[in-house]
């Protein structure tokens, strides 16, 4: 386990936790108002974290996906909405890098990517751009299948026209990130969508049960042009990302992997009667709940680091199936665990300012999210060493 946390991780773990302290106090405004954590992402930008998984030589921090997942687990744990937003902005800087150099490219699209990474990147590390990654269209669980974003090809770009559900950062991202489809060409296609181009409009209220300071409100591109410059990755990338890079669809779990450690951080500082009630931690039925609340965190975070130091290109059917296992038991561990949290601490603990009745609600929106639901997953491990030729379910 201790090899994850390199000196170079660690050093960005600190950098973000040295922000928390700021992220926590403002949580619950956010919450209350279901706003866009601004202020934290400005605090985001002068950290330099924009760039966290950005190339050192394209003048970012350079960090890896794992090195990734203990930033956002960090993050998680002072304000998991704003983990959450930041998750979708690092995802495509993680495509554009690491995972698009472990695949297989030919060199004209070797070529190609390194022409549109340097534009991505120099854009986020110079001018603080931010972006989101709105994939979800309400049809299909998959973010590979049966994609109605259509991407025209016209002279120096494309037409895109389609709607996207749950468009985290809707009003605060400059650049949205869709995956879309030319006709007559199944290739997937990531396409910087600028947020201000004409056609682009933001649609819906968003008051929703948690997560709240998200904004993801429904993306609408009605005939935008988008510039053949904005295809962060050769076409037919992220169709390998989805089968041979498959654990980019856990990035999402590392946030609630930190919101569980908020949930434990704050019971057992309520257990000791730092909230203004009396200690309840002689109760042995409140040390006993107290005891298997921590349990379902370690297993989370013991198999999630489990899957973190074996992730990469390619995995065989059994580290797949503890990929799953590790999005399980986290996506439902949290809610879980936040839930124990009030039955521990009691009534008082679900009283405004205390933050437990934020995190409960937050924690319970994990497990709906795909691609790689709670449901997805373990219809796919149901399914997994059942039938000789496989199936083994599809990775995205
Ligand atoms: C706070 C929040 C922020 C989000 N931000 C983003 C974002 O920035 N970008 C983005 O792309 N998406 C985002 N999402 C969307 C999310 O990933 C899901 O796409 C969305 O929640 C699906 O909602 P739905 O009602 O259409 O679910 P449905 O697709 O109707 O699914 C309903 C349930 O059925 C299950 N299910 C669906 N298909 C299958 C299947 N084939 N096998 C087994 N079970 C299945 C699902 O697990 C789910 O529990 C966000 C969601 C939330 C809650």
């Amino acid at each position: 386990m201790a090899e994850l946390f390199t000196p170079e991780r660690r050093q960005l773990v600190e950098r973000v936790a040295a922000l928390g302290p700021g992220f926590a106090q403002r949580a619950s405004r956010y919450d209350r108002d279901a706003s866009f954590p601004t202020e934290n992402w400005a605090d985001l930008r002068a950290a330099g974290l924009l760039g966290l998984c950005v190339p050192v030589e394209h003048g970012g921090l350079g960090a890896d996906f794992v090195g990734y997942a203990l930033v956002a687990e960090e993050l998680g744990r002072h304000c998991a909405t704003t983990a959450l937003t930041y998750n979708m902005h690092v995802c495509t800087t993680l495509l554009a890098g690491q995972l698009a150099d472990d695949l297989e490219l030919v060199p004209s699209d070797r070529e190609l990517l390194a022409a549109r990474r340097k534009e991505l990147f120099r854009g986020i590390v110079e001018a603080g751009v931010i972006h989101s990654q709105p994939f979800s269209e309400g049809t299909a669980a998959g973010a590979t299948a049966g994609i109605s974003t259509r991407a025209e090809p016209v002279p120096g770009g494309y037409r895109v026209t389609g709607r996207k559900i749950f468009a985290s950062l809707s009003g605060a991202a400059d650049i949205h990130d869709v995956v879309a489809v030319s006709p007559d060409d199944s290739r997937i296609r990531l396409l910087g969508v600028p947020a201000g181009a004409e056609g682009v409009s933001i649609e819906g209220e968003w008051d929703p049960l948690g997560m709240r300071g998200t904004d993801s409100r429904t993306l609408v591109m009605d005939d935008v042009f988008v510039p053949e410059s904005n295809e962060w990755i050769p076409a037919g990338t992220f169709d390998q990302v989805a089968s041979r890079w498959p654990y980019f669809y856990m990035s999402l779990s590392f946030a609630y992997l930190g919101l569980m450690r908020a949930v434990l951080d704050l019971t057992a500082a309520y257990l000791r009667g730092e909230h203004g009630t009396p200690p309840r931690r002689d109760h042995p039925v409140k040390q006993a709940g107290w005891a298997e609340m921590n349990l379902t965190y370690e297993r989370a975070q013991a198999l999630t680091y489990r899957v973190l130091a074996e992730c990469g290109v390619d995995p065989d059917a059994h580290a797949l199936r503890r990929a799953w296992s590790a999005m399980v038991t986290t996506m439902e561990g949290a809610p879980a665990v936040a839930s124990l949290a009030i039955r521990v601490c009691g009534g008082r603990s679900m009283l405004r300012p205390n933050r437990l009745e934020q995190h409960y609600r937050d924690a319970r929106c994990g497990a709906t999210m795909l691609p790689w639901s709670v449901e997805v997953c373990l219809e796919r491990m149901g399914r997994a060493d059942l039938y000789p030729d496989g199936p083994q379910g599809a990775a995205d």
